[in-house]
């Protein structure tokens, strides 16, 4: 346990003997606050000391290492586990109207997508609520003191796949909306297709953004590059998103990586449209220019491949955005940091 996995009612028995407002100073100075108990001036010195000194409120990460980018608009964390040394990634974004933190669900992630630097890393653990909360807090505090102005958008897009492990991600949403107060609308769950937790989110009274890491509309290609399709092949993905979009009348963003050679070819882009008609206008591709990664030598498509392909979508009548792929130039894509890393400490002790 640490700082954000603490209750509310945790926090108030952690402090015996203490009148009851204390322990809501406390709540509110980690939460609205973004501080830590040490930090809260409105408490008395001995009692932020003893606060301070409780391995329960300690921080659950600490930073391994940080690097800046996209002219100091994008900032990339390596965090390390304060509780046993695993390493996730968390990444901020300055927007001309917003500021998003990307956040880590896992550490590392057992989907083993083919182009993805966190799936050649494997699985190590899940992250806990509140770990996933103390990122949102991080960035929050670090938009605050760079003038970034309040953080805005929360993507659950960092490493691992977050609807394996459901229950601490839909705990520290609920924690983020109701403590930080950033609106449930604000935050975007990006999944590779775990159907039963797209068919549980639906249910769920929480109005987060769904977005499907697709990248194939066939499913021989798709199973070569995100290999869950075999358990879960397109036509259960996609009866699952309409059955979303219909539930939440909430638009579903499918994520297309494009890949040279792979899945840029006009058939693709046909494909997809053809897959998406179901869901008519409640669907949104984001084309993806690719990073490439150490054990997948194919190479992202060129510039002008990605504007043809955005071109065939919206000829077929397809709602399609070309993302901005932010920190490109301070460790590549999602687990290359980490993945940097961990191959440095292997390194180190061979
Ligand atoms: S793309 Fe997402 S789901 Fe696939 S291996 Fe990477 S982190 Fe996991």
């Amino acid at each position: 346990m640490t700082r954000y996995d603490v209750t509310k009612h945790e926090l108030a028995e952690m402090m015996p003997g203490e009148p009851a407002y204390r322990s809501e100073q406390v709540w509110r100075g980690l939460h609205l606050g973004l501080s830590a108990p040490e930090e809260l001036t409105v408490l008395p010195l001995t009692l932020r000391g003893r606060l301070g000194a409780d391995a329960r409120l300690a921080p659950g990460f600490e930073l391994e290492e940080e690097a800046e980018s996209s002219k100091g608009r994008t900032l990339r964390w390596l965090l390390r586990s304060t509780s046993d040394g695993v390493l996730v990634e968390t990444v901020v974004m300055k927007y001309r109207d917003r500021s998003t933190v990307c956040v880590s669900s896992q550490a590392g992630c057992a989907m083993a997508c083919s182009f993805c630097a966190t799936g050649q890393m494997g699985f190590r653990r899940h992250l806990r609520a509140g770990e996933i909360t103390e990122q949102v807090v991080l960035a929050a505090r670090a938009c605050r003191d760079r003038g970034w102005g309040r953080l805005s958008n929360v993507v659950v897009m960092g490493m691992g796949e977050p609807l394996a492990n459901y229950a601490n991600v839909a705990e520290a949403i609920k924690r983020c909306n109701g403590e930080l107060a950033i609106a449930a609308r604000a935050f975007t769950l990006s999944t590779v297709g775990i159907v039963p937790g797209i068919s549980r989110l639906a249910r769920e009274p929480l109005q987060v953004n769904l977005a499907v890491s697709l990248h194939a509309a066939r499913d021989e290609l798709r199973s070569s590059i995100v290999p869950i399709n075999r358990r879960y092949p397109l036509a259960q993905v996609m009866r699952a998103c309409e059955d979303y979009a219909a539930k939440t009348q909430r638009r579903v963003s499918f994520e297309w990586a494009l890949i040279a050679g792979v899945n840029d070819g006009r058939a693709d882009s046909l494909e997809l449209a053809r897959l998406l008609r179901p869901l008519a206008g409640l669907a949104h591709v984001n084309l993806i220019p690719l990073n490439p990664t150490p054990r997948y030598l194919v190479a992202g498509s060129s510039r002008r491949v990605v504007g043809r392909f955005r071109d065939e979508l919206l000829d077929r009548g397809v709602n399609v955005t070309v993302r901005d792929t932010r920190g490109q130039d301070v460790g590549g894509a999602c687990g290359q940091l980490a993945g940097g890393a961990q191959a440095a400490s292997i390194r180190r002790r061979v």
